[in-house]
């Protein structure tokens, strides 16, 4: 069933220059670690939407990334369209990756983001009842997991980069030299003029407390 507005968090109203850049299928023992690199150099956080099964695979790339005070977010253990599945299905693939997440990091996470961005009412409903938000992200033009050149990546998602903006790229399944290289120019560019890198959390947080402010 078509849902009437969008579920998904992909830009917040925020009075300051930050971002959140996020990436999704890790965690990865070569890319997740070469997107850890570039953001240590920039002294930025990130929200990682990791997959169960990856996570089960390299749990030590999990722990890097959580020590280094980025976010984990969910993105289910097995990477189905969970509007394919059913219910119970649906809700153990949340579950079963929140309970890797809250193993390995000592905290479940609050984010959700649904393979595909594949949503409908009932998965939107279970989300919520799981407690997480639905994330989604404004560059989807970008569509990095089509190798389309690290150029157009770069390009697609500079456009969307204003404050208060949710990226979307990837770090895992496939060859990610292309996102890497697009997120390594996408970064200096961005830090360079003034934008803060925040984890989507703390974006949401932060403009959850401006509207506060502000009514
Ligand atoms: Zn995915």
């Amino acid at each position: 069933m078509e849902l009437e507005r969008s579920p998904f968090v992909r830009q917040v109203r925020s009075p300051r220059k930050e971002i959140a850049l996020t990436f999704d299928d890790g965690p990865d023992p070569v890319y997740t670690r070469e997107v850890l690199s570039l953001l240590r150099q920039a002294s930025g956080r990130a929200t990682f939407f990791m997959i169960g099964q990856q996570m089960e695979s390299y749990p030590d790339v999990v722990a890097e990334v959580a020590a280094e005070g980025h976010e984990i977010g969910n993105h289910t253990y097995s990477h189905p369209y969970l509007t394919r599945i059913g219910a119970a299905e649906c809700r153990e693939e949340i579950r079963k990756t929140q309970r890797l997440i809250r193993k390995l990091t000592g905290k479940g996470a609050r984010l959700l983001r649904p393979p595909y961005l594949d949503v409908g009412e009932e998965v939107v409903r279970i989300a919520q009842e799981e407690g997480c938000t639905l994330a989604g992200a404004m560059n989807l033009e970008a569509r990095d997991w089509e190798q389309p050149g690290a150029s157009h990546i770069y390009e697609r998602s500079l456009e969307c980069a204003v404050p208060g903006s949710i990226l979307l790229f990837h770090d895992g399944y496939g060859d990610r030299r292309q996102t890497v290289a697009a997120v390594a120019m996408l970064i200096e560019k961005l830090t360079g003029s003034g934008y803060k890198l925040v984890t989507a959390s703390e974006l949401i947080a932060s403009a959850t407390i401006e509207e506060g402010k502000m009514a």
